[in-house]
């Protein structure tokens, strides 16, 4: 458990190890801006920070992060639509190159949804969010009806990716950039228990280790 008073003592230490010897590369990132060419949708969960994961410096991921990495379908303009907000701000301002959707393994968010068995708790603002991967949780439960719930959790976590993979299509300005190949999108599986990172294969149709 960390004490409040020791992010304190850890933005010092940041101050004197890591921003002193990376200044040349801040002073960088503020004069011409960042241009990272990578966005990252990944879950809130405090296990799975992506600049971490993927041993990254400033500016080089755009990141978002909510509740089980889901990324809405296109909707109309009525409501604050947060992650589309900034998947709109990195794609058409920043101009990324490539879009990750990292999901992982021990994912509250859904082992919350599968528990659910498809009945929202009426002014949940959770449930209502995680209803965005109700198609992954009802493949799961046919599909995987007699398996455990591990299993369930597990499947539902990689079909959840996919389900926001195609949901990212529905954008226009996103779909005309996949078609024309300006930009490509990956779903990407990070199993924190193993410390595996798995990578979803339009090829094969399934996930396979990085
Ligand atoms: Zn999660």
């Amino acid at each position: 458990m960390i004490d409040i008073n020791q992010l304190i003592a850890g933005f010092r230490r940041f101050r004197q190890a890591h921003f002193a010897e990376h200044d040349t590369l801040y002073q960088q990132l503020v004069e011409q801006g960042q241009t990272p060419q990578v966005l990252v949708v990944a879950c809130c969960d405090s296990r799975v920070d992506p600049a971490l994961v993927f041993n990254c410096h400033p500016g080089d991921l755009f990141v978002i992060r909510n509740v089980a990495n889901l990324v809405p379908p296109r909707e109309g303009h009525s409501g604050h639509h947060g992650t589309t907000a900034a998947i709109e701000y990195g794609v058409k301002k920043l101009g990324v190159k490539h879009i990750i959707v990292l999901g992982h393994a021990h994912c509250g968010g859904i082992s919350a949804l599968v528990n659910t068995n498809g009945v929202s708790t009426p002014d949940s603002y959770m449930d209502d969010w995680m209803s965005l991967a109700e198609s992954a949780r009802k493949e799961v439960e046919v599909t995987f009806s007699q398996a455990t719930p591990d299993v369930k959790y597990r499947e539902c976590e990689m079909r959840a990716i996919l389900v926001s993979l195609e949901n990212l299509k529905t954008f226009p300005w996103i779909s005309e950039r996949v078609e024309n190949g300006s930009l490509i999108l990956h779903g990407w599986y990070f199993d924190i228990g193993h410390g595996e990172l798995l990578r979803y294969e339009e090829s094969t149709r399934a996930f396979q280790a990085a």
